[in-house]
């Protein structure tokens, strides 16, 4: 993705990867065959593989540059975490040097915020030195919501966590080290930069709203996995929490930043990320910002 701006504040992305990760029928377990065969001719090959019937996902985190701070926004799979995925289980990934290139260090975060508490979004928020899992950046506040913070506290406590430890790799050692601040979920972070609930894909799963000089951006984490959603916001994954929920939270967003300006930036679209929803006939679609069409 190429930086963006947003009034007066800088948007950049931290690339971890990008690929064909799942066949649409796993990802969406509402969706047929025929509705996912309709979005084929726009969709190959940026957000669809042919050749294995995959969605294409990208894995990246967001820098968020404000005139006061640097905004580190998800933190990716990271590295060395044990994962009961295979997609995550100890990986090695570019992400690092992709920051440091960006002329940042960790040192230079002021700010981490993770939409929600999933492994592809909190990997990064702790590397492992001399044996013990560290906060990866020194100077920063990490940003947890409330809500989310004490689901995956009490599903760890129960060992009930099915997604590995990533409560105790990833979250807990920030805690430990006293750089979390548990907040409510319509918190603002600084002048023109809110949270704001979007329930479903996770208990506390909070996007982040941007405003300034009359500019609108939100960056909606998890709200949704793939462009596909936006002409099908009914369509809910099949790592939601809430399916139903999930589905409500999207369709909201869907509807009320259809034709607004709104710069919309997701985790996982592959391609240019960024774009705007707009109207399309009947529906709605994701036009990336680099999309001549
Ligand atoms: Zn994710």
């Amino acid at each position: 993705m190429q930086p963006l701006t947003i009034g007066a504040f800088t948007v950049k992305s931290v690339h971890e990867d990008t690929g064909a990760y799942i066949t649409p029928a796993d990802m969406f377990p509402t969706a047929t065959a025929d509705a996912v065969a309709a979005h084929l001719d726009w969709m190959a090959p940026t957000y669809f593989d042919i050749a294995s019937g995959k969605l294409k996902l990208a894995f990246q985190s967001f820098i968020l540059q404000t005139p006061q701070h640097n905004i580190l926004i998800d933190t990716c799979v990271g590295e060395d975490k044990e994962r009961t995925h295979p997609d995550f289980h100890m990986k090695k990934w570019p992400w690092m040097d992709n920051l440091l290139a960006l002329g940042l260090t960790p040192a230079d975060i002021d700010i981490v915020m993770c939409t929600h508490l999933h492994p592809d979004h909190v990997g990064w928020n702790t590397q492992l030195r001399d044996g013990r899992w560290v906060p990866t950046f020194p100077n920063a506040k990490y940003v947890f919501a409330r809500d989310e913070y004490a689901h995956w506290e009490k599903e760890s406590a129960q060992g009930s966590e099915r997604i590995g430890l990533t409560f105790i790799d990833s979250v807990l050692p920030v805690m430990e080290a006293g750089q979390a601040v548990l907040v409510d979920h319509d918190h603002q972070i600084e002048d023109g930069i809110w949270l704001e609930p979007t329930p479903g894909h996770s208990p506390g799963h909070v996007i982040v709203n941007v405003e300034s000089n009359g500019e609108r951006g939100a960056f909606i984490g998890d709200l949704m996995h793939h462009p596909i959603q936006v002409p099908h916001p009914e369509w809910s994954t099949c790592f939601c929490w809430d399916m139903e929920m999930s589905a409500a939270s999207r369709t909201a967003f869907v509807d009320t930043h259809t034709d607004a300006g709104t710069l919309v930036l997701p985790v996982h679209f592959a391609g240019a990320t960024a774009g705007h929803i707009t109207r399309y006939g009947n529906a709605q679609k994701f036009t990336f910002l680099d999309d001549p069409s």
